[in-house]
């Protein structure tokens, strides 16, 4: 008989199953208390569920996805990059980055990535598959494991903007959505989690429309202000042109607290003149409300054919933003060191960029 992946259930799943079992109904909130809020990693740590539930528990399900392969943590800011090893072999990496008062996680929600844009890392070699809603949500559960269960070390904050296009596994990234936001479960709070797109129009809306989504935050990699320089970054704007996007943007219905992020990533002498920001400024226009604008300077990567703009430029960039009245803000992304920033997270010769660092210390 083929084991399931707890992890895999939302509540409603999760009750089903047990009842299936012929247990009661009240072992499901028993079983996602031990998942999610004691985050444990076996059936034995189970200690209110009898020693013949837990036999069976132990013949018939998994509880985790994801084994850790190794760990990388940035001596500039204290970031940590994690990569895990998948059932088949495979790899992904998510990234633990601690703020002040708050801790977020980046998460990947595919092996590699079919969208190709021309300054991420992640997409060289394509997409190879989408990771399943346990393997998702056993990044945050191993992740918080590996750093510590005390309160300030709590990841509050989830960003899906690590490997993948997140609304390219939709099914899998809504599923993993709900069991974050479920207080029988993971319990985290709506606003503290980020999906970041490419800008796939039709799925966009669908999320929208979706009433099994729970209402999360939006980011959308803009990254051009014209349709002619989208076009070259990023080949998915052939598709979803730029003008259709900002369009469909513009009419989403977002409620107070939930505006709607464009992230920009600034490259040199491609999307960084003062005359780009201009054209970002009217682009955005009398929509201004309902936007904040991520500035994240470019962070080469080995072999990269692009460069990172100067200071000044980027200063210069977000003076314009903030000369319109546009709330933009510049990331200077965490983890540079270790290769954990923004669209450097890859799947393949990992193990061994990993492995020959010598620095590797958890403390
Ligand atoms: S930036 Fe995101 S969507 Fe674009 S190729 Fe990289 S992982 Fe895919």
């Amino acid at each position: 008989m083929e084991k399931v992946n707890l992890k895999n259930f939302d509540f409603k799943e999760l009750e089903n199953w047990v009842k299936e079992q012929g247990w009661q109904k009240f072992r499901a909130k028993q079983l996602a208390k031990w998942l999610y809020n004691k985050k444990v990693s076996s059936f034995d740590e189970m200690t209110d569920l009898s020693k013949d539930i837990r036999n069976q528990l132990k013949e018939k399900a998994d509880i985790n996805a994801l084994e850790l392969i190794t760990f990388e943590k940035s001596k500039e800011d204290g970031s940590i990059k994690f990569l895990w090893r998948l059932h088949d072999g495979h790899t992904i990496e998510s990234v633990f980055i601690p703020e002040k008062g708050h801790n977020t996680l980046c998460i990947s929600t595919q092996v590699g990535c079919a969208v190709g844009c021309k300054f991420c890392f992640t997409t060289k070699d394509g997409l190879i598959r989408n990771l399943t809603t346990a393997e998702i949500v056993d990044q945050y559960i191993q992740s918080q494991r590996f750093v510590g269960l005390e309160p300030e070390k709590r990841i509050s904050n989830i960003v899906y903007m690590g490997m993948g296009e997140p609304l390219a596994n939709y099914e899998n990234v809504k599923k993993s959505v709900r069991i974050f936001t479920d207080d029988k479960m993971a319990g985290l709070s709506n606003r503290k989690i980020t999906i970041s797109s490419s800008g796939i129009i039709h799925q966009i809306l669908k999320m929208y429309e979706d009433k099994e989504f729970p209402q999360v935050r939006l980011a959308v990699s803009l990254n051009a202000a014209d349709q002619k320089t989208r076009e070259k970054i990023m080949p998915i704007s052939e598709t979803n042109t730029l003008e259709d996007l900002m369009k469909t943007l513009n009419k989403l219905p977002v409620k107070t607290g939930y505006r709607i992020m464009l992230e920009y990533v600034l490259i040199k002498d491609v999307n960084d003149s003062p005359k780009d920001a201009h054209k970002l400024a009217r682009l955005i226009g009398k929509n201004k409300k309902r936007y904040k604008v991520n500035l994240i300077p470019f962070n080469p990567y080995p072999g990269s054919p692009y460069q990172r703009p100067d200071k000044e430029r980027v200063d210069q960039f977000h003076k314009i933003l903030w000369q319109y009245n546009i709330g933009a803000f510049v990331r200077w992304s965490k983890g540079q060191d270790i290769s954990a920033a923004c669209g450097q997270l890859r799947k393949k010769d990992l193990e061994t960029s990993f492995i020959t660092k010598a620095s590797l210390n958890k403390n």
